[in-house]
């Protein structure tokens, strides 16, 4: 019996605009009728963030896709973790690979947003994950433990139950490419062990821990199959409300079970 809870997540990236988010919403919970108890989130594009909290009902929580780490002041561009609070967004995305890839955040940078979006009430969801040329040199383990363990340095005990990491091989992401079930497994069990080492048993134990890159519907249920995946975060396939609601059900059969 799993302590944690299973959550879906949608990553809308840059797509979509205000009069999308009705009409994903409707034809989400049309599919979706049938909802266990799974936490599902979906995070759009901040101006749409105050419309998807109208529109997304109560079962359905919203995040942002990015933060910056001061609550307010003179950085142009940039959204601070109690403006997203006041949106109405419960979670946020730290560190997605675009993010470090495109937009060269750090694990420094990811540590500061994480630590942030505890101390303003909401739940970080911190990604991690290792490029094809480190898969392929044997260093995935050793560079998914660096980026938790350099993001989760100074972590205060007080939020750490709102913690939940995203496991995303950045190979996997957009590609269509998956990680098998066995590998993924893998590197959560991995994930599990360092966040036993930073936090202890009894915390380590309670975060879940999502898989991310090129779930889709019929890949969910497999990975979700394995003890250590709590969830799956997922990109392009969320972007078809018919798509997302299939995974899903995935991860309502998943927490009937769990
Ligand atoms: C993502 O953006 O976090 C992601 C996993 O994308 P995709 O599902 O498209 O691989």
């Amino acid at each position: 019996m799993s302590a944690r809870p299973v959550v879906v997540a949608a990553n809308w990236k840059m797509h979509k605009t205000g009069s999308e988010v009705e009409p994903y919403f409707e034809a989400f919970h049309r599919q979706a009728r049938k909802r266990g108890t799974e936490r599902v989130v979906v995070f759009p594009p901040f101006p749409l963030l105050e419309a998807a909290v109208r529109a997304a009902g109560d079962r359905v929580e919203i995040g942002a896709q990015n933060c910056h780490w001061e609550a307010s002041g003179a950085f142009t561009g940039e959204v601070s973790v109690p403006m997203l609070a006041a949106s109405g967004a419960r979670f946020v995305l730290v560190g997605h690979s675009e993010r470090r890839q495109l937009f060269g955040e750090t694990d420094e940078d990811c540590g500061r947003k994480a630590r942030a979006v505890l101390a303003g009430g909401l739940a970080p969801i911190l990604c991690v994950g290792e490029t094809l040329e480190e898969r392929e040199a044997g260093r995935q383990r050793a560079v998914v433990i660096r980026q938790l363990t350099r993001a989760l340095d100074g972590l205060p005990d007080s939020g750490s139950g709102r913690l939940h990491i995203a496991y995303e091989p950045v190979w996997a992401i957009g590609t269509g490419r998956s990680a098998s079930p066995e590998d993924a497994q893998e590197m959560h069990a991995a994930i599990r062990e360092s966040l036993t080492t930073v936090l202890g048993a009894r915390t380590a134990g309670q975060v879940p821990i999502l898989y991310g890159g090129s779930v889709k519907p019929g890949n969910a249920a497999e990975l979700l199959a394995r003890p250590d995946i709590d969830g799956a975060l997922v990109g392009g396939a969320s972007l078809s409300p018919d798509g997302f609601a299939s995974i899903v059900a995935a991860g309502s059969r998943r927490a009937g079970i769990a």
